[in-house]
């Protein structure tokens, strides 16, 4: 876990996150690749996260469970963040210089298209295994 400061692209928005998990996740889902046009790279950043530009942060209610946010004025996408818990995953291209990047697992991966794939050895979990561990939760 390390601390990390960032913006967007046009520098609206300046985030600070106490403790970023340099294992990132993958996620295949159509949402995911709806919103970024690929898959979302995401480094978990947990509830210690501060938000300066905050009225140029616009959020979308993705889901019943979470919610995506992005600068107003760039696009730039900011996180997806769990309702219940308030925990942030956050695109690790916005901490390029995170020392130990590593690609950990990927999510959905049942619903990955065939048009590209990750050399990258990594764990796994598909839409049945997802819900089955966080249904009960939701
Ligand atoms: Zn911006
Ligand atoms: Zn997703």
């Amino acid at each position: 876990m390390s601390q990390s400061v960032t913006s967007c692209l046009c520098g609206s928005v300046k985030i600070t996150a106490e403790e970023v998990n340099p294992k990132f996740t993958v996620c295949h889902c159509q949402s995911c690749r709806t919103w970024g046009g690929a898959p979302f790279f995401a480094v978990q950043c947990g509830t210690k996260v501060q938000v300066e530009g905050e009225d140029k942060v616009k959020i979308y209610e993705s889901s019943a469970w979470a919610s995506r946010g992005f600068c107003s004025e760039c696009g730039t996408h900011l996180f997806f963040k769990f309702k219940g818990s308030g925990e942030y995953n956050m695109p690790v291209g916005l901490f390029p210089s995170l020392p130990e990047l590593t690609m950990d697992i990927q999510f959905f991966s049942d619903l990955r298209p065939s048009y590209y794939c990750f050399s990258n050895e990594t764990k796994e979990m598909t839409t049945a295994e997802i819900m089955a561990l966080y249904a009960p939760k939701i």
